[in-house]
């Protein structure tokens, strides 16, 4: 049977939007000591707007709306989204792309007006040896700004830089969980400058950037095999493998299907100050209990 401290607490959790799929792990919670975020769409908003285009090659910036909305127009990365929006914005028209491949992590491929585009992450470029090195791009993601870049054929076209919403709750989920002696610890696929500046920006005590998809449940394992007890937050496909290797999985928000399956909490407010709420709950209901 189940106590009736658990029984009222998961009750009480659900009407507060707190969805416990995995009481042995809900138990779990109370002895965590590092939390482990998602980047995009967890600690940030997850909608991005283009602030600035950056040509390499002397083209104008239309053409390389033109071509990126082209790309971008099946993909449901929120940067994907972001490029679409600028190109509309303008007005600018973009045809359906032909052959279109995604690269997971790293971004998409596809013919436009007859042309092999490409829109990557700089870090994709780099593991193919064929690196940007205008300054520009380290001065935008030093910035704090997510950049990709258009190739058209083999050359780097243009870049994109897109700004993403730190969300003021994570601001009060990091401070929060430091008061209660939790360390609050950030992993993306994104670059290290931006990574750098959203870290600081939140008074995290650590981050992992250009983690790709795959390694993602790799560095968890890392963690815990340094002897912290780990939750791991995050709303995506690429999580899913991530939740359930940590000691307590969450998935936030709407989230995809896969990562809900996956997860042994699900906040269904999309809150991450809901974090702390798990931990104090797991707290409070087992130490009532000997
Ligand atoms: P995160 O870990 O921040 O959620 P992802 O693993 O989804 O990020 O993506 C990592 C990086 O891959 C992005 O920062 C971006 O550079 C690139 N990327 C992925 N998908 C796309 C896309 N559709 N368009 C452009 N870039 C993309
Ligand atoms: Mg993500």
């Amino acid at each position: 049977a189940v106590p009736l401290v658990v029984a009222v607490s998961t009750s009480l959790a659900a009407k507060n939007g707190l969805l416990i799929r995995d009481r042995a792990a809900f138990e779990r919670a109370r002895d965590l000591n590092a939390v482990v975020f998602d980047k995009t769409g967890t600690l940030t908003e997850g909608r991005f707007g283009v602030s600035d285009i950056v040509m390499l090659e002397g083209g104008d910036e239309d053409t390389a709306l033109h071509m990126a909305a082209s790309v971008e127009s099946q993909s449901q990365h929120p940067i994907a989204q972001g490029i679409v929006a600028a190109a509309t914005g303008k007005g600018i028209a973009f045809p359906a792309p032909e052959g279109l491949q995604s690269i997971t992590g790293a971004g998409v491929t596809a013919r436009v007006d007859g042309q092999e585009v490409a829109i990557v992450s700089p870090g994709h470029l780099r593991r193919q040896n064929t690196p940007v090195s205008d300054p520009r791009l380290a001065a935008l993601e030093e910035a704090g700004k997510t950049v990709v870049v258009l190739v058209l054929g083999s050359k780097p076209y243009a870049l994109f830089a897109l700004a993403d919403i730190v969300r003021a709750e994570s601001r009060d989920v990091v401070a929060r969980l430091k008061a209660r002696g939790v360390q609050s610890i950030m992993m993306t696929g994104d670059a290290e400058g931006v990574a750098k500046s959203v870290a600081k920006e939140l008074g995290l005590d650590e981050y992992f950037a250009q983690v790709l998809p795959d390694q993602k449940a790799a560095k968890v394992r890392e963690l815990r095999a340094r002897g912290l007890k780990v939750a791991m937050v995050g709303d995506g496909v690429n999580d899913a493998p991530a939740l359930v290797e940590a000691d307590l999985g969450i998935a936030i928000g709407a989230g995809t299907d896969v990562a809900v399956e996956s997860a042994d909490v699900v906040l269904v407010r999309s809150d991450p100050r809901d974090v702390e709420a798990i931990l104090g709950l797991s707290r409070a209901t087992y130490s009532k209990m000997v």
